[in-house]
């Protein structure tokens, strides 16, 4: 039997313990005092008496809040990571839908709303644990730790209702991500790999174990320093990384930089990206500044755990495709490409859903079977998930990837989904109907969210704007505000009485 997570971590903390686990702007913590703090995490929420189930992590991605994921797990609970950036509206529907069994807050403080929202749950905040303490290593029991289909962690995502929807990742679902990560892509000896994702979202999972598990270091940038250009290319420059991990989007800032080359980062050997599309462009430009680099295109959404695809992108594939593949399988998950209105499995070069079968496949949406049913299925017994992308597998056996069936996007990174932002901008009041539309380049990327509204705006659109992007700023993460706002008096309407997407298209956005 293969050893769980935990196990693997602890034998990394007693061979490595003095490697540094984690770099932040300011600090290195070791493997050593990452084991400690695990125990001490673990300890506290035994001490507790914590009912089973999810504890919600509340906080930042900075070491604490991995350390605390990480006790979590060897107390047998699965982790909810819950980013302290989020409008409490939002925060609210994840405490109503996850009813964890404890909170863990993560950040020195929180407000008084926040406050009386985790009031009526078990809560821990860093002043009830000692972090100092020295707890001994070599008799940690790790009989309680998170195991096999055990759920490992709960990532919230855009619902189509507005509501956030729980994946339930298992820890062998993250089991086998990680060894797939350490094995397959440029095998690199003490790894020093970018961690930059907020833990919230699931490219964040791309950095942490697989570094974790090979003894390697996590650079971490927070969010305050990729917030400020010239602060994180001057701590991008004094750091040494060999795997970048991180979306299209954030390479495509980095790229600005002239200081980002391969004479500057001579450690970089590999950049590993995924979320959303990697555009010829940008992975031309890379190839350009970083010559000796590999580039590695994956593919996959959250219910499939990180990714299950990938592909090595060469000048050989730069010439050949108009659109860049998204790869072959990882071992342990099959593709199959369904005819959306059949449901029947197509051949090589039939064009459909992409759906994801195998190890990879999440367990579904955490107390909520009825979203669960909608997209996780079985194939012959073995789990299947409706992706909602388009896609095919062409001669040479690359996935290939033509967007979404539904109105599902990705806004810098961030999967957003276009109805979340209209049942929240629907229910403001003097909003009588919206749609929000994505703006897209040439190259498929989405440059902006348009909102159309139909409202009492009174004649004063500014005014209106103004007050809907404030009322949507308390219930809406900040990445799905919508940059642009327009009024019509009335929608385009399809026959069978919806509103006309596609009219609306293209009077709004002239396409
Ligand atoms: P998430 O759950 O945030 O990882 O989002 C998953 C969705 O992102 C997928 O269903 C795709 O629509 C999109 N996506 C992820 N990776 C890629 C990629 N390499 N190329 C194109 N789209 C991608």
């Amino acid at each position: 039997m293969t050893k769980t997570i935990i196990a693997q971590l602890f034998t990394k903390i007693e061979t490595d313990g003095e490697v540094a686990a984690f770099i932040d702007k300011a600090n290195e913590y070791s493997y050593y005092q990452l084991g400690n703090d695990i125990v001490e995490v673990a300890q506290k929420i035994n001490q507790k008496e914590v009912k089973k189930g999810p504890i919600i992590v509340y906080g930042v991605n900075d070491y604490r809040a991995l350390s605390v994921f990480l006790g979590a797990n060897l107390s047998g609970h699965a982790y909810v990571p819950i980013d302290a950036h989020s409008p409490l509206e939002r925060v609210k529907l994840i405490v109503e839908a996850c009813e964890p069994a404890a909170i863990i807050i993560t950040i020195p403080e929180i407000d008084l709303a926040l406050k009386a929202l985790f009031e009526n749950y078990s809560t821990l905040s860093l002043h009830d644990f000692d972090f100092k303490k020295k707890h001994d290593l070599t008799t940690v029991d790790i009989s309680q730790a998170i195991s096999g289909t055990q759920i490992n962690y709960i990532i919230y995502t855009s619902g189509t209702t507005g509501v956030p929807k729980g994946v339930a990742v298992s820890h062998d679902n993250l089991l086998t991500f990680t060894d797939w990560m350490i094995n397959d892509f440029v095998p690199i000896n003490n790894n020093q790999i970018l961690s930059q994702a907020p833990f919230s979202f699931d490219l964040s999972i791309f950095s942490l174990y697989p570094s974790l598990l090979s003894g390697g270091t996590l650079v971490a940038l927070s969010r305050e320093e990729t917030l400020n250009f010239k602060v994180m290319f001057e701590r991008l420059n004094r750091s040494v990384i060999n795997t970048w991990i991180s979306t299209p989007s954030f390479i495509d800032i980095c790229l600005l930089d002239p200081s980002f080359t391969q004479e500057n980062h001579s450690a970089m050997q590999q950049f590993i990206f995924c979320g959303e599309e990697l555009t010829i462009n940008t992975a031309q430009k890379l190839r350009q500044k970083f010559p000796a680099a590999v580039i590695w295109n994956t593919y996959g959404p959250t219910e499939a755990t990180g990714a299950v695809t990938y592909t090595k992108i060469t000048d050989e594939i730069l010439k050949n495709y108009d659109r860049l593949p998204i790869g072959q399988a990882k071992s342990g998950v099959e593709i199959k490409i369904q005819d959306p209105e059949t449901k029947a499995f197509l051949p090589q070069g039939g064009r459909g859903e992409i759906v994801i079968t195998g190890n990879s496949v999440a367990l579904g949406y955490y107390k909520n079977p009825e979203k669960t049913a909608e997209a996780f299925f079985e194939v012959d017994g073995i789990s299947a998930y409706h992706t909602g992308d388009a896609g095919l597998i062409d001669e040479s056996g690359q996935l290939r990837y033509f967007g979404r069936l539904d109105f599902q996007v990705k806004f810098n990174g961030f999967r957003i989904e276009l109805q979340d932002i209209e049942a929240h901008l629907t229910a403001i009041e003097g909003v009588e109907k919206s749609i929000v539309l994505p703006d897209y380049t040439s190259d498929n990327k989405v440059r902006r969210l348009v909102a159309v509204v139909q409202g009492e705006t009174n004649a004063d659109e500014r005014a209106f704007t103004k007050y809907l992007k404030q009322s949507l700023s308390e219930r809406i993460m900040d990445y799905m505000m919508p940059s642009t706002f327009k009024y019509v008096d009335t929608f385009p309407l399809t026959q069978n009485g919806k509103i006309d997407r596609k009219a609306i298209t293209d009077i709004i956005l002239g396409k």
